[in-house]
């Protein structure tokens, strides 16, 4: 086993390298140490020790394995931010191990294919990989792919929403609870969008009136009133756990509360 320890850098350290600025941070968040973890797999000595010592200088809490079987069982426990996978591997290859991490995991992964083989290529993209590049490569390059699957990795998690089993994508435009596609409208789903996104906050009438009507709260209308009501009824009522309440003379919150009557 080469793998280096988790703690053997110092928690929220400063590690001094040339570009560390352009390593991605990562949103805080429960277990988040200030590093962004890369699994490597592969099993040419010298390729490994120089893709983990450039990735370590370049800012990155760096594994490296040199196994397929190995490797397999360091991904699929290691909650890594993105893996290097090569192709030909001792164990099994790069495409088996991509295939059974696939069945549980959508971590980014970079695989490291054979020049010009346009046939490895497309069988892993096609198994599940994010970007391959060929060998031999520059670790300019390669650093660049990293990052951009890191940055890639990022964007979703921002788009897409989550409370308890309703879940809202924001670029498919699609919410489900409990996994069944809820029927919403445009303003329904911006209503939802909001309150999941600002999910355990107590949200007036006001702001969602300004955010997703556009307009000046007057107490007149009930407008907001209306749109919660419908969109109650489609995201809780079928439900038996209620995630949209009312705060009496406040407004209204998305959360999961244990108390709820039957
Ligand atoms: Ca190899």
């Amino acid at each position: 086993m080469l793998r280096r320890l988790r703690g053997s850098r110092p928690v929220g350290a400063t590690h001094i390298a040339a570009d560390d600025k352009n390593v991605i941070a990562r949103p805080s968040g429960p277990g988040y140490d200030g590093w962004m973890h890369l699994l490597v797999i592969e099993d040419e000595l010298k390729l490994g020790d120089y893709v983990r010592k450039g990735l370590t200088e370049s800012g990155f809490n760096v594994d490296l394995s040199r196994d397929g079987s190995e490797g397999l069982g360091m991904a699929l426990t290691g909650n890594y931010d993105a893996i290097v996978l090569d192709v030909m591997l001792p164990g099994i290859d790069g495409f088996k191990v991509l295939e059974v991490l696939r069945k549980s995991s959508s971590t980014p992964v970079l695989m490291l294919t054979a020049r010009d083989d346009v046939a490895d290529r497309v069988k892993g993209l096609e198994s599940g990989a994010d970007d391959y590049l060929a060998k031999p490569f520059a670790f300019s390059e390669l650093l660049a792919r990293i990052r951009a699957l890191l940055r890639r990795g990022s964007l979703q998690e921002s788009t897409r929403f989550a409370l308890a089993d309703l879940q809202l994508d924001l670029t498919t435009r699609r919410a489900t609870r409990a996994g069944k596609r809820l029927d919403l409208t445009a303003k329904e789903f911006a209503l939802l969008s909001i309150l999941l996104r600002r999910q355990g906050q107590v949200l007036s009438r006001a702001l969602l009136a300004d955010q997703v009507w556009d307009m000046n709260f007057d107490s007149e209308t009930n407008v907001v009133e209306v749109a919660v009501r419908r969109l109650r009824a489609k995201i809780d009522d079928p439900f038996d756990a209620k995630l949209l309440h009312t705060v009496r003379g406040m407004g209204y919150v998305l959360e999961v509360r244990d108390d709820d009557p039957p």
